[in-house]
């Protein structure tokens, strides 16, 4: 599919209503371009050993608070 990567980062220019790639400044009419908006909780991607430490350093912390 050669055009999957490029749809997804496509988003309608509010200054010329063309679809252009989602960079700083239209390539068509070179008006800058509002920024990406943001969800409200956008986690963060981690891998299964980030999760692991996160989840380690989380009993960690409930021990030291416990054996104190
Ligand atoms: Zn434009």
């Amino acid at each position: 599919m050669p055009y999957r990567d490029a749809a997804e980062n496509l988003i309608t220019c509010p200054h010329c209503g063309q679809q252009v790639p989602h960079k700083n400044r239209c390539p068509n009419c070179g008006q800058y371009l509002p920024k990406r908006e943001k969800k409200k909780w956008e986690m963060p991607k981690l891998t299964p050993t980030e999760i692991f430490l996160a989840i380690l350093g989380l009993i960690m912390l409930t021990i030291g608070l416990v054996a104190v």
